[in-house]
């Protein structure tokens, strides 16, 4: 699998998922933008790509999102791939006082900052006939975390996002795919502001809820995102595709 000369934009890339995508894309020949708003860890994961484009800028700002997509077609000349990773979890019951306040952070994070980055790159991605992949989550099929109805409407309503575009963009030629993992070792949790032992705990559930008794690695994802993003797999579009360690099987 070889994207020579293919310019790919990866939010959420200085850590976790979205940086070993990075890195596995600009492995394979990719021009790379990295995003992100902590500008030591993007450095960090830059070291680790080949020539990359690095932008500090945050992905709720609609200044940042035009910039994010306005300077990589300048940098690069073009854009062939954008993968929306960039994401966050937060806890709050319905009821709970902060509820509407946990509600508006993630639905801005994990949804609306899509919805604007799909609007901005689509155009030229319909010029390069390329690809857009939205990292979702196994939450948006199934109620997995106490507390989390922010979360799971979030990433399901990145689902039918998803299918909905793809929808729209396959007579331009473009692709537009999901994937829904279930545990990944991150400190997803612990950068959504909880403790590190709040973390372990999550992850420790979390591994137990699945068929195989296992948490992936963020390069496990990485493989399914560059495949999908390939040309391989050019008769897919509109799908989501779940890499959970048999945790949607998991009997009761
Ligand atoms: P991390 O916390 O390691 O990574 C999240 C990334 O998103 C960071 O690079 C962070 O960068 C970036 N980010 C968050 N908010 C913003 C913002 N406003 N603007 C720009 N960048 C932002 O978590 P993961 O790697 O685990 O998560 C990646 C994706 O995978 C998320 O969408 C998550 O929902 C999804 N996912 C993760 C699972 C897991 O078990 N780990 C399971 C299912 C789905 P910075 O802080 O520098 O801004």
């Amino acid at each position: 699998m070889s994207f020579n000369d293919k310019v790919v934009i990866v939010t959420g890339s200085s850590s976790g998922i979205g940086a070993a995508i990075a890195i596995e894309f600009s492995a394979l020949g990719a021009h790379v933008c990295l995003v992100g708003r902590n500008k030591e860890k993007l450095d960090e994961v830059g070291r680790k790509c080949n020539n990359p484009l690095v932008l500090v800028a945050d992905v709720t700002q609609d200044k940042d999102a035009q910039r994010i997509v306005n300077e990589t077609v300048r940098y690069f000349g073009k854009l062939d791939i954008l993968i929306n990773n960039a994401g966050m979890g937060g806890a709050a019951s319905i009821t709970a006082e902060n509820a509407m306040a946990v509600y508006d952070k993630l639905m801005s994070t994990n949804l609306r900052s899509v919805v604007y980055l799909t609007h901005l790159a689509a155009p030229h991605i319909i010029k390069t006939k390329g690809n857009i992949i939205n990292i979702s989550s196994v939450c948006a099929l199934r109620i997995l975390l106490k507390d989390s109805f922010a979360y799971n409407t979030s990433k399901a309503g990145l689902d039918h996002f998803t299918r909905s575009v793809a929808a729209e963009l396959a007579s331009d030629g473009v692709r537009v795919n999901a994937v829904n993992p279930g545990p990944v070792l991150t400190d997803i949790v612990q950068n959504s502001g909880f403790s590190d032992a709040q973390q372990k705990a999550v992850f420790e559930n979390m591994k137990k809820g699945t068929a195989l008794n296992r948490i992936s690695e963020p390069s496990e994802i990485a493989d399914l995102v560059t495949f999908l993003a390939s040309d391989k797999a050019r008769a897919i579009t509109g799908s989501i595709y779940v890499s959970d360690n048999g945790t949607l099987i998991k009997a009761a």
